[in-house]
């Protein structure tokens, strides 16, 4: 059978890919080996965001007092709390495959491999078949890497795909890696009892942001209880009374941590094996595909998107990579632009990021001007009783916006303004002479631009 375009994975990279190939009229096949939705959707985004608003909520319940309002008896039922993560993934699921139905894109369930620029070897439950394509999008995304110290392999240490899964909270857990993933999942189980250690291998938490919002951000995450080793190393794990024992090389020395269990979430892998790409001679690292601005590989005909290629290892990102990919396959010029990605940390309070932060603009040795302001003089932020956190903002000299960083509630809508600012050449005081509603949490950003323009 053939194709005007094939795309193999079903993430958020794959299926939006195929949403807009066959918007502008092409004969689609999507080709996924386990659930449309890709990680995102079923092992990443939703269900940890899930878990952590269900989090947020018991943290909330506990001090329902303030709000003038009386609960007794509270206390949660962590197997209710995980059936409502699956059912929040079902009901999305079934969105998605609403979705790609109502496109006309045929997808077939199974594992594809590359066999020349346009054909492809599919492996699926009857057998194997063969399939034409005059373009491949190649969206495979990527998988959890192992903790590659002895005794990584024990059974207590488990990847975010089996967290997901866990039956009951365990009494303590190590989190390898302070990142994004590593930073979610120890607010989720530091909420619901679980003695969280948190070991980050960089001098700080969360190595992407600014430092004005990690010294803030590791004070709250202090206060709910999480103990952190920075600048550390886990150099091996061994069976323990409580589960295992992890050595914890300080730098200053050796730290003995008991835990029941171990995620390690100090990062993934392209999910570049059996995609046939060698034969076929499409060029990639272990880190990933390697692409052109426009999504295209070495071998003409031949895109990547998304986590496969190593790069901006977010949903949005794949998503977008997905649309220019799509479009390009089918004669269209879209260039990437990556200057304006968001990246967000959906904890209590919530951080979002876009653009330069204070110390990368100093870094690469540019002239900056920044403006902090906080959470607590905002009014709709205190009468919601969650008025921890700031805004930041870094501009040029001549006051165009370089970067906007948010820790506090919503901020993951709010950076929004520093997306269409940076991405559109604006300055501060573009934002700050938009008038913006009052109560609401957008004039922390308004305000905070005053202080540039
Ligand atoms: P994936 O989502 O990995 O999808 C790839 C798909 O390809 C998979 O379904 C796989 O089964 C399929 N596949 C692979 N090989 C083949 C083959 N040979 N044949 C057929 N099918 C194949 N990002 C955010 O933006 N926001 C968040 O809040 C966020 N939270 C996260 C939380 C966790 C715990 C994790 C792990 C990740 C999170 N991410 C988040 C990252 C986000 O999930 C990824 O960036 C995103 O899923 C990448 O999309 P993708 O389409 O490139 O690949």
């Amino acid at each position: 059978m053939s194709y005007d375009v094939a795309i193999i994975g079903g993430g958020p990279g794959g299926y939006v890919a195929a949403i807009r190939a066959a918007q502008l009229g092409a004969k689609v096949l999507l080709v996924e080996k386990d659930k449309l939705g890709g990680v995102c959707l079923n092992r990443g985004c939703i269900p940890t965001k899930t878990l952590l608003n269900s989090a947020d909520k018991w943290q909330e319940l506990k001090r329902i007092a303030e709000y003038g309002l009386c609960a007794e008896n509270i206390g949660f039922d962590f197997a209710a709390v995980m059936a409502r993560k699956d059912r929040v993934v079902a009901q999305l699921q079934g969105g998605i495959v609403q979705l790609v139905k109502s496109n006309a894109i045929e997808t077939l369930a199974g594992t594809a491999t590359l066999l020349a620029p346009n054909r492809l070897r599919i492996e699926h439950e009857g057998g194997c078949s063969e399939y034409e394509a005059r373009k491949i999008i190649i969206a495979s995304g990527s998988a959890p890497a192992a903790l590659p110290v002895p005794g990584g392999d024990l059974p207590a240490v488990i990847t975010s795909d089996e967290l997901l899964k866990i039956e009951a909270v365990p009494r303590s857990m190590v989190v390898v890696g302070a990142g994004a993933v590593g930073i979610e999942f120890a607010a989720v189980f530091q909420a619901f009892g679980c003695q969280v250690t948190v070991v980050e291998m960089m001098p700080a938490i969360l190595p992407s942001i600014d430092g004005d919002l990690v010294k803030r951000m590791a004070l709250i995450l202090r206060k709910q209880g999480i103990k952190f080793f920075t600048g550390s190393k886990v150099a091996a794990v061994r069976p323990g009374a409580d589960g295992v024992i992890v050595e914890v090389d300080t730098g200053k020395g050796m730290q003995q941590v008991p835990a029941e269990k171990v995620l390690a979430a100090a990062g993934r892998c392209a999910n570049v094996e059996g995609l046939g790409l060698e034969a076929i001679g499409v060029d990639f690292t272990r880190k990933g595909i390697k692409v052109n601005a426009f999504m295209e590989t070495n071998v003409k005909g031949i895109y990547a998107i998304g986590d496969i290629t190593g790069e901006y290892m977010w949903a949005h990102a794949a998503s977008a990579e997905g649309m220019a990919a799509a479009e390009n396959a089918l004669g269209g010029n879209t260039m990437m632009d990556y200057s304006a990605v968001p990246g967000c940390i959906y904890t209590t309070p919530e951080i979002a990021a876009v653009g330069l932060t204070e110390q990368a603009a100093q870094v690469a040795g540019k002239a900056v001007r920044v403006s902090r302001f906080n959470f607590a003089a905002n009014g709709k932020a205190v009468s919601m009783g969650e008025a921890e956190g700031l805004v930041k903002i870094v501009t040029d000299d001549a006051g165009k916006v370089l970067g906007m960083h948010i820790l506090g509630p919503h901020a993951s809508d709010l950076i929004m303004e520093g997306v269409i600012a940076i991405r559109n050449g604006l300055g501060a005081e573009d934002i700050a002479h938009s008038i913006h509603p009052h109560p609401s949490l957008a004039e922390t950003v308004m305000e905070c631009a005053h202080g540039l323009s």
